[in-house]
């Protein structure tokens, strides 16, 4: 039985994981990109994909599922326009705010949601080692340092907040310092400092493809399944 490819939407189409999105797509099997969706638009049609600006999203044609990598401002549109047409919900934009991760939880009502600050397999691993060194290490400093190309907005890092979270949710107080130099993809080490001793957990990502691969395959094992938010870790 041969199953319909899932309609992709990429949103932040032009941007630095717009473009690795729709090169490494036709790798993906079971999808099928129908369109691309960027602030402002250049050529209406690349390499067969029909393009869209912004402001032209409620207009868009048919689509499964959307991945979204763009800026908060971008974020509330895209997300509005998957709850009304039923299409699930992938995203990595970073710097969110409150207000939008509510948005996620309302949406999660109706539709299939993935927000994650980081796709790569093994920050979704770092995450579990540092919750669980967290809850051994009672009482040791715990400071997480992130750093980043020169052109990243937020700070802290998406990454190095949700990996506070884990320290927190194992009973430490995580401190944040980040640095933005040259061409970095991510660097995120998380440190446990007590007197005498200090253990370092380390993950760096050296190309943001692993970034496009995990939110691709979170796309295509995400579409069709039933409302909820869901995690990295439940689809990779
Ligand atoms: P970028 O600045 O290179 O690209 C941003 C894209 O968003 C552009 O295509 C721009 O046209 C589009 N955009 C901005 N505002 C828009 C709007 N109002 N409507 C439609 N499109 C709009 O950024 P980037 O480096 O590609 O990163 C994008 C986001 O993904 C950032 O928030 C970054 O922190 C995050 N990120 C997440 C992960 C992860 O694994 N979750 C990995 C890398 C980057």
């Amino acid at each position: 039985m041969t199953t319909a490819p899932v309609r992709l939407l990429i949103h932040g189409a032009s941007g630095r994981m717009g473009q690795a999105l729709l090169r490494l797509a036709g790798d993906q099997a079971g999808l099928q990109v129908v369109a691309a969706v960027q602030r402002r638009i250049g050529q209406r049609v690349v390499d067969g994909i029909p393009h869209f600006a912004g402001s032209e999203l409620p207009g868009v044609p048919a689509f499964d599922a959307a991945i979204d990598f763009s800026l908060p401002e971008g974020f509330d549109p895209v997300l509005a326009l998957c709850a009304a047409r039923g299409a699930a919900f992938v995203s990595g934009t970073t710097g969110i705010s409150d207000a939008q991760r509510q948005a996620l939880r309302d949406a999660s009502q109706r539709i299939p949601v993935l927000w994650a600050s980081n796709f790569s397999l093994g920050v979704a691993v770092l995450d579990e080692l540092v919750e669980r060194a967290a809850a051994a290490l009672d009482g040791w400093d715990c400071d997480i340092v992130e750093s980043h190309h020169t052109q990243k907005k937020d700070a802290p890092s998406g990454t190095a907040l949700s990996l506070g979270e884990a320290a927190a949710r194992g009973g430490a107080q995580p401190r944040y310092a980040s640095l933005r130099a040259g061409d970095i993809v991510g660097e995120h080490l998380v440190q446990f400092a007590a007197a005498g001793e200090r253990i370092e957990l380390v993950h760096r990502a050296t190309n943001r493809d692993i970034f496009a691969r995990g939110a691709l395959v979170a796309a295509v094992r995400l579409a069709g399944r039933p409302a909820g938010l869901y995690r990295v870790r439940d689809l990779l």
